[in-house]
């Protein structure tokens, strides 16, 4: 998934595993992911190499093409 910075809008680079980090800011971010229809944050799963998203709110599997990426930028 591709993102942009909300401040500079230039492409994020990735820096970890739902981290991101803009290189024209000098801004870390980390991705929090969020319910479609609930718009609760939603638990990270991954079995197998695939990573999916579990609602608690919910109580079902979403798949991350369905997720909300909210980015949360790091003071
Ligand atoms: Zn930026
Ligand atoms: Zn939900």
């Amino acid at each position: 998934m591709q993102l942009s910075c909300p401040d500079c809008e230039s492409e994020l680079a990735n820096s970890g595993e739902l981290k991101r980090h803009c290189p024209s800011c000098d801004s870390d971010f980390v991705i929090n992911v969020c319910c479609r229809e609930c718009g609760q944050p939603l638990q990270r799963l991954k079995a197998c190499g695939a990573v999916s998203f579990w609602c608690d709110h919910c109580n079902e599997l979403k798949s991350k093409s369905t997720a909300i990426y909210n980015l949360v930028k790091q003071a």
